[in-house]
């Protein structure tokens, strides 16, 4: 299945650019909550790994409005894993990893770690399976869901962290700072 190439040409891409494998703590954690430190977006999962659940849910039903006449479910899966690891590609550009410096909470970042971008890709594939196993109700309900919880737990969400990417905003920012 195509789709399942998509996880090592992402690896590979992001090794070629020079990202780390791991994070620089060395210690292997399938989760690391610890999302105010160095070990965030370097470890396998942390909470942002929802934000790319949400990248599924959201991709599932643009791919399903667009393309679902075009493409068969898994022509859509892939496009998505396509996107996505497009995405991860882009995010760990200079430009981007610089704006997130700059612009947002993010201690110290220097990009995701390679494993973190395959638990990325990892989540927003099953954000697809799940939009397209619950419908659209459902996945509403859930994408709404996720983001409360984030907004809750780090202060920060699929919502602000593209407000804060595309438009810095200081109420935001200290409001975010002020939480840990
Ligand atoms: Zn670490």
């Amino acid at each position: 299945m195509a789709a399942a190439a998509v996880f090592p040409a992402l690896a590979l891409i992001l090794q070629m650019m020079g990202q780390p494998i791991y994070c620089a703590c060395q210690q292997f954690q399938i989760w690391n909550g610890d999302t105010w430190s160095s070990h965030n977006s370097q470890h396998f999962l942390d909470w942002y790994s929802l934000t790319h659940v949400s990248h599924g849910l959201l991709m599932a039903g643009g791919t399903w409005l667009l393309l679902r006449k075009l493409l068969n479910f898994r022509g859509r899966l892939l496009v998505c894993l396509l996107l996505e690891a497009g995405w991860e590609v882009l995010e760990n550009t200079p430009l981007i990893v610089q704006r997130y410096r700059t612009a947002t909470v993010a201690l110290g970042y220097t990009g995701d770690s390679i494993v973190n971008s395959i638990g990325d890709l990892l989540s927003c594939f099953v954000g697809f399976l799940l939009a397209s196993t619950l419908g659209f109700r459902k996945t509403v309900v859930l994408l709404i869901a996720l983001e409360l919880l984030l907004l809750a737990v780090i202060r920060d969400n699929l919502t602000l962290n593209m407000v804060m990417l595309s438009w810095p905003l200081d109420a935001i920012r200290e409001w975010q700072a002020a939480g840990h």
